[in-house]
């Protein structure tokens, strides 16, 4: 199935996107949608979800009006599944920095490139669902196709990479026609999966500011880059908040404790109440 299928009719030109394939992530769309909507942001905030997750888990988000599109993982060949499948990504990439999840599946990162099928949205911002907004960014709607910040967490040499937990686009079928060729050429293997991908298809990617998508290992290995009266987006990459214990939990305790309050319906506090690195 190429299409997708949405509920509800969009109520902006502009949205939020992200995607949820299980309960888990579900789970950590919901605390991002709260986050966005804390924010004052009128745009639409879009869940692109897939088979995989059951109806139950969707209804928190549907309480919080965000707008449910049911979709696919992307058609890709055998050969391209049996490459990004867990086990041989692990394998072939092994992740030396941080733990991945047993819930995160590298093949389901892909689906992403479905929000470039959201046609009706003259412009979107894509974000993980293991990310809430800290302050308002709906500037990045102004912004052009396609931006993101560098996958900045450990020493300067991070500024080369980009991480595509946030990014902006301009959904267009052509564009995606385009990516969906280009991502299941034969032999490809896209070792960070998406992210490497869109590195590779926007070679001349824009940069963002980090604030734009702090990744939560910048609290302990880059403490003097954190500046909460400038973070936008604060992104739990690798070990999430909702992963009860892991090994990094107690180190990135004042974090996780942010986002159980935003998860809980609590308010964003003061930013310059937050504790500090
Ligand atoms: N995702 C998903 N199911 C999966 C894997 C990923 O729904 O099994 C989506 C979800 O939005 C997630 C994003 O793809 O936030 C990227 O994965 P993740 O955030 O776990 O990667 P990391 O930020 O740790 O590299
Ligand atoms: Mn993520």
């Amino acid at each position: 199935m190429s299409g997708l299928l949405a509920g509800t009719p969009p109520l902006s030109e502009h949205a939020y996107v992200t995607l949820v394939t299980n309960a888990d992530y579900a789970r950590g769309a919901a605390a991002l949608v709260r986050s966005l909507r804390l924010t004052g942001t009128q745009a639409d905030c879009v869940v692109l979800f897939t088979g995989g997750v059951a109806d139950a888990d969707l209804d928190p988000l549907r309480a919080l009006g965000a707008r449910l599109v049911r979709t696919d993982l992307l058609e890709t060949s055998e050969a391209f599944n049996a490459a990004h499948a867990r086990k041989a990504l692990h394998g072939a990439a092994p992740f030396t920095k941080g733990e991945k999840p047993s819930f995160h599946t590298p093949l389901d990162n892909f689906a992403k490139l479905r929000l470039w099928q959201l046609t009706e949205y003259s412009a979107v911002v894509f974000i993980d669902a293991d990310a809430i907004a800290v302050q308002n960014c709906d500037k990045l709607f102004g912004y052009p196709e396609f931006c993101a910040a560098p996958n900045v967490y450990e020493s300067l040499a991070d500024f080369g990479r980009m991480n595509s937990g946030v990014f902006t686009a301009r959904p267009s079928e052509a564009t995606f026609a385009a990516m969906a060729e280009a991502l299941d050429a034969p032999g490809a293997f896209w070792r960070r999966t998406d992210q490497t991908f869109l590195q590779s298809f926007f070679p001349d990617w824009h940069g963002l500011p980090v604030y734009y998508n702090m990744l939560q290992y910048v609290w302990f290995a880059m403490p003097e880059l954190w500046d909460w009266a400038q973070i936008r987006i604060l992104h739990f990459q690798y070990e999430k908040p909702w992963q009860d214990p892991h090994p990094k939990a107690r180190e990135l305790a004042p974090l996780i404790g942010l986002w159980q309050r935003i998860e809980a319906g609590g308010d964003m506090p003061p930013l310059e109440s937050l504790p500090r690195p």
